[in-house]
């Protein structure tokens, strides 16, 4: 097989796409933490917010009341907002008190939520005036449900730690650097694939701890490994990093045309490349060939949810033959998701933005064998009879945000969109 993955203009790169502005329902981008605090391993999340972040959180995390989570919610309720008590004060007694009893936390993030009383806070002040007084470094960010979606917090949070990224001096070699988080055992396993193609210069953001940010610089060469990461990749470029044009590693083909980008950027000769990547590619194809039968054919609806929708279509039809009668992401930033937009087959309708009722009867009209969706449209609907034109299933691929990038798609993948 060559490993050459042709991507062919013909998709629905030049396709318009319906944009809704309507009722959305989507999870806010407080989500991301379930996910980030388990990556950097000496970074505290305290979300600002009210009871009900506190419950968002600690329900999706499903922390055991005896662990330690790092993790918290300092709620900021009416009686502050009337005034009764200083909530800058209330906030930094609150940090004092965390930081005096965990000295192991080596980065503390202070999560903005969309209640009125914490809108009025300055949050970026408080950071600041907080590693002044702490000696800790405090960053700041909003995963509210007004600016962000289920995964823009993760977005928000990388876009935070660049400016303080040291710089990489301009005589150094060029660098690639992997943006978006991946699970340990996928960070590792894509480490030594690049080693073994003569890419040693690699750093992954966010890294596992605080003290190993990457340098960024003009010699830096980026890959995002997750397509929800606008806001990162424009402050990288702004301090002059460049993003690598790529698909995104999701299925043979995406993963392989991402590889690629990095081989093609490091001048990795194109027979390593095939040797190098072939024993991955063909076990990933021999696992994808399994759940083929089951899936193939089948009519595929994605409500918006993640942004991964995108590269989860195109390799479902792709690799899988599903039919897709509608891709729905949230955002579409066409620049990031060209190659994606490419591959996808001809005439599948894009939807970005959301307006529910309107997409409920789209979704009802189409007949779907199988719909992707948050959890936040999938519990409510559950027990409700649908069309029973076949198989429906509802799945929340997000959740998989840990493990999804499996850089190869494994036998496990599959499964989460076909239960
Ligand atoms: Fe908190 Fe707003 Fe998210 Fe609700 S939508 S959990 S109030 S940040």
């Amino acid at each position: 097989m060559s490993p050459v993955i042709p991507i062919h203009a013909a998709g629905c790169e030049e396709q318009p796409v319906l944009r809704e502005r309507g009722q959305r329902e989507v999870f806010c981008g407080l989500t991301g933490i379930i996910w980030l605090h388990r990556k950097i391993q000496d970074a505290f999340f305290l979300v600002v917010g009210s009871r009900t972040c506190a419950h968002l959180v600690q329900s999706a995390a499903g922390v055991m009341i005896f662990a330690e989570p790092r993790f918290a919610t300092a709620i900021i309720d009416e009686r502050d907002l009337a005034g009764l008590a200083d909530a800058n004060d209330e906030l930094d007694r609150v940090v004092t008190r965390l930081l005096e009893r965990r000295p192991e936390i080596k980065l503390l993030f202070l999560v903005g939520s969309c209640p009125s009383e914490v809108i009025k806070l300055d949050l970026s002040r408080a950071a600041e005036r907080l590693t002044a007084r702490t000696r800790t470094r405090v960053l700041n960010y909003s995963g509210s449900g007004i600016e962000t979606t289920f995964t823009q917090g993760e977005d928000a949070c990388l876009a935070a730690l660049v400016p303080g990224l040291p710089a990489l001096p301009e005589a150094e070699p060029q660098r690639l650097l992997v943006v978006g988080t991946l699970a340990d055992v996928v960070e590792d396993q894509l480490a030594r694939l690049l080693g073994q193609l003569g890419i040693a210069q690699v750093d992954f953001f966010p890294p596992r701890h605080a003290d190993q940010m990457p340098a960024i610089g003009p010699q830096t060469r980026f890959l995002l490994a997750q397509p929800f990461l606008a806001d990162t990749a424009r402050v990288l470029e702004a301090r002059g990093a460049q993003r690598l044009p790529a698909p995104f590693p999701l299925g043979v083909e995406g993963t392989t045309a991402w590889l690629q980008a990095a081989a093609q950027a490091f001048g990795v000769a194109p027979d390593l490349f095939e040797k190098v990547t072939q024993p991955a590619r063909e076990r990933a194809q021999a696992a994808l060939a399994r759940h083929r039968p089951a899936l193939e054919g089948r009519r595929l609806f994605f409500f918006p949810d993640s942004q991964l929708e995108l590269p989860l279509a195109r390799f479902l039809s792709r690799e899988l033959g599903m039919h897709l009668l509608e891709v729905g992401t949230p955002y579409l930033h066409r620049q990031h998701l060209a190659e994606e937009l490419a591959m996808l087959p001809p005439g599948t309708l894009v939807s970005e933005g959301q307006d529910l009722e309107r997409q409920l009867d789209r979704c009802r009209a189409a007949r779907p064998d199988l719909v992707v969706c948050g959890l936040g449209l999938a519990n409510p609907w559950r027990p409700r009879a649908w069309p029973p034109s076949g198989p429906l299933s509802w799945c929340s691929p997000p959740s998989k945000a840990t493990s999804r990038p499996a850089i190869w798609p494994s036998s496990s993948a599959v499964p989460c969109v076909a239960a």
